[in-house]
């Protein structure tokens, strides 16, 4: 496995860093504190070309591109997240006319997408969604409400999943629909610059080509590809978040002198800072393999990336911790980010399935390896004996 970034991957990178220091990180703070992305801030994303989803980048450039917005703004990474799943899901499972109509708007950002699956009574167990989507002539009838979505304040179209006769299945709702409508969440831990709203469907209608893919679809093929590549991105952007708790940390405690030393050379405090390189490290290899996978198109890529995911974000709710820690009282001041980084940091083991649904799929996971194995060795063993 090739872990050396090309020339190619140094330059993005480069223009990714430079992009996010001007752009985003003086601004980040602000945001957070007011609760909102200016339509500016999302317009300069776009132009950028940031917005493609991950339609023209190999994995790692667009994964390196995931680790520096995160690195600023965890709730702006999350547009990228959201966006970018709805563009994948109808890369893979639209129409062609839904691929040809809505992926060029989605890639130059004149389109945004949020991905509407979780409800007020449903959110791990995501296939059992409540909302209902009812053919009556040449539409859909969406009933139901879809809670938590991200950036949904803002979007123009929304990736819903909705029962269709007791079939899960995928609808794309755009805003302006009858009977659609959303409702601003306000005061979240963390994410709050991510304009989660609640998105509200009495009777909405949609025109019955925007199913996507096929009835029963919704979560088996298309939430699931869309959760997918979310995991992939946030896996990503905890790399960005605990590179920025770091970098604050090394700064910091090269500054700050208590007992007449700098806080760097307490040996307690080199305690944290080592476990937190080495973490940040052991995170940075699990999202390699990841994109090394998705770039070959192996298979076993979705579960890599849920140990990518499941791993990064629990490293970075430590090393955020350790974060606040060794700023002491500034770390809980509003004068330093760190306290968004750890704000941001627990949200991180929530979205896109929580810690313990990515220990239960690792799990299961390994008990299926390990029966397939079992089986290899028993029929290797029966051959054997008939020779
Ligand atoms: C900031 C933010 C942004 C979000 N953005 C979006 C979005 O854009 N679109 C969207 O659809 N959703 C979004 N979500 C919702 C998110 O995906 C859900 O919160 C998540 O799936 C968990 O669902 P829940 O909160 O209902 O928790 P629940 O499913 O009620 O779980 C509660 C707790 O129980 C645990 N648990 C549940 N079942 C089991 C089990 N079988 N075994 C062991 N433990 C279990 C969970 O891990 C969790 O710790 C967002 C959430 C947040 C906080």
């Amino acid at each position: 496995m090739e872990i050396e970034l090309t020339s190619q991957q140094i330059q993005a990178q480069e223009i990714f860093r430079t992009f996010v220091n001007t752009e985003i990180a003086p601004y980040a703070d602000q945001c957070d504190q007011e609760e909102k992305t200016p339509p500016e801030t999302i317009k300069k994303l776009a132009d950028a070309g940031y917005l493609e989803g991950g339609q023209n980048m190999d994995a790692i450039t667009f994964g390196l591109l995931c680790e520096e917005i995160g690195r600023a703004s965890a709730s702006l990474l999350s547009l990228l997240t959201v966006h970018s799943m709805v563009c994948q899901a109808i890369m893979k499972w639209g129409s062609s006319s839904q691929r040809a109509h809505w992926l060029p708007k989605l890639s130059t950002g004149e389109t945004i997408a949020a991905f509407g699956l979780t409800e007020p009574n449903i959110g791990s167990d995501a296939k059992s969604v409540e909302t209902t989507a009812v053919l009556s002539n040449n539409s859909y009838i969406l009933n139901g409400e879809k809670k938590w979505i991200s950036f949904g304040q803002v979007a123009d179209l929304f990736l819903i999943i909705a029962q269709c006769d007791g079939n899960p299945s995928a609808f794309l709702v755009e805003r302006n629909s009858p009977g659609f409508s959303t409702e601003p969440i306000k005061g979240l831990l963390g994410f709050r610059a991510a304009m989660i709203a609640k998105v509200h469907m009495n009777d909405c209608q949609i025109p019955k080509e925007n199913l996507v893919g096929r009835v029963g679809f919704g979560f088996s093929h298309i939430a699931n590809t869309a959760l997918d590549h979310g995991r992939y991105c946030v896996g990503w952007g905890c790399l960005g978040l605990g590179q920025a708790c770091l970098d604050t940390c090394l700064s910091y405690t090269s500054q700050r002198k208590q007992f007449g030393a700098y806080l760097k050379g307490h040996q307690l405090i080199q305690q944290m800072i080592g476990d937190m390189i080495t973490n940040i490290k052991a995170a940075r290899l699990l999202c390699y393999h990841a994109a090394y996978l998705k770039e070959k198109g192996d298979p076993s890529l979705i579960m890599e990336t849920s140990i990518a995911k499941y791993f990064a974000s629990r490293m970075v709710n430590q090393v955020a911790n350790d974060t606040v820690q060794i700023h002491g009282a500034n770390g809980c001041s509003s004068d330093y980010p760190v306290q968004r980084y750890l704000r941001d940091a627990k949200i991180m083991e929530i979205i896109e399935g929580s810690s313990q649904m990515q220990q239960i799929i690792i799990a299961k996971s390994g008990y299926h390896g390990f029966a397939l194995e079992r089986r290899k060795l028993q029929q290797k063993e029966k051959a054997k004996e008939k020779a």
